[in-house]
């Protein structure tokens, strides 16, 4: 028995698809990995323990630390399901228009990543439509990386390239941003096809479709989760939403109240950078919103 590193890529039943150094196995849970509690997803570093001459020659023997774990709420409040483990990066995809861009949601999104403690960047694609200057003002001043991309002219492809080099970054977005149609630029030859992206995220809207997990150039990897947005802001206490929004992390502190929620008490550091205009008004309206969600949100995971 000789023993192989790998990484999950997708879990289809009981097999899985491990990329490993002798090129993608499929691989069956096996001891400790079977009966342990840690379920095993998209992303994992694992070990593989491989037996010559029988069938299913590859067991997952080992599931080794991750240093990052999305998970997603289950519908009715019953707890969670990991989604992908050791993510690196989230890109978050909008066209600059059609469908017209809806700042508010991209920010969700970003705070959701912040709260996994994952550094995001915005992709503006459909730049041959739009060169969304605005949007990249935007998302620039709140201290993201923005990449400008079009699929069509091939414009910022490159660069976007090699932001995933060595990364392993989730892809999210609104339907019909162009998320399929980058993957399949940046790589060609990869096996998933716009259709069949588009439909696993229609579909993990309503059911449980897991995620998949794409390589990209010699050493990247996509993670497709068919509902990055269902991860959502659960289990963020209110007050740990600032430091989400990157633009606000060197005012926290300087605040009078140290309990200070920038939403309008005196002397407080964020409202003043607002009326100074260097910390943008409608990602305050962001915040305002979301911190509203949270203080509602009820406490099932408590
Ligand atoms: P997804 O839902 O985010 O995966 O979006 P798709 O990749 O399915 O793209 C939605 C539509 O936008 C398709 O008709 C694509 O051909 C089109 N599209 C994608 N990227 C671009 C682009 O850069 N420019 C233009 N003009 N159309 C694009
Ligand atoms: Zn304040």
């Amino acid at each position: 028995m000789t023993l192989l590193r790998g990484t999950v890529l997708e879990r289809d039943g009981s097999v899985y698809r491990v990329a490993t150094e002798q090129g993608v196995v499929r691989a069956v849970l096996r001891g400790k990995a079977k009966r342990g509690e840690t379920r095993v997803v998209v992303g994992d570093h694992v070990r593989l323990d491989v037996e010559s001459g029988v069938a299913d020659a590859f067991g997952i023997s080992l599931v080794e630390d991750r240093h990052s774990l999305l998970a997603r709420r289950v519908p009715d409040g019953r707890g969670t399901r990991p989604v992908a483990a050791n993510v690196d990066e989230v890109l978050v995809v909008t066209a600059t228009i059609d469908p017209l861009p809806i700042p508010q949601l991209i920010d969700r999104l970003l705070v959701v990543a912040a709260a996994n403690d994952l550094a995001a960047a915005v992709v503006l694609n459909k730049t041959d439509l739009d060169p969304g200057d605005e949007l990249a003002a935007r998302f620039q001043r709140a201290g993201y990386p923005v990449f400008r991309t079009s699929v069509r002219t091939g414009a910022g492809l490159e660069l976007l390239k090699e932001r995933l080099a060595g990364r392993v970054t989730v892809v999210a977005g609104p339907s019909g941003a162009g998320k399929s149609s980058l993957l399949n630029a940046l790589e060609p030859g990869l096996e998933l096809r716009t259709g069949e992206i588009s439909a696993r995220i229609k579909r993990g809207a309503h059911t449980t479709v897991s995620a998949v997990m794409v390589p990209v150039g010699p050493d990247g990897f996509i993670v497709d989760t068919p509902g990055f947005s269902d991860v959502g802001l659960w289990g963020i206490d209110p007050g740990e939403l600032p430091r989400c929004f990157p633009e606000m992390q060197p005012l926290l502190g300087f605040c009078r109240y140290p309990d200070c929620r920038h939403t309008g008490e005196p002397g407080c550091a964020v409202t003043a950078a607002v009326e100074r205009g260097e910390v943008g008004a409608d990602r305050m309206e962001s915040y305002r919103v979301l911190l509203a969600e949270l203080d509602e949100a009820p406490r099932h995971w408590e």
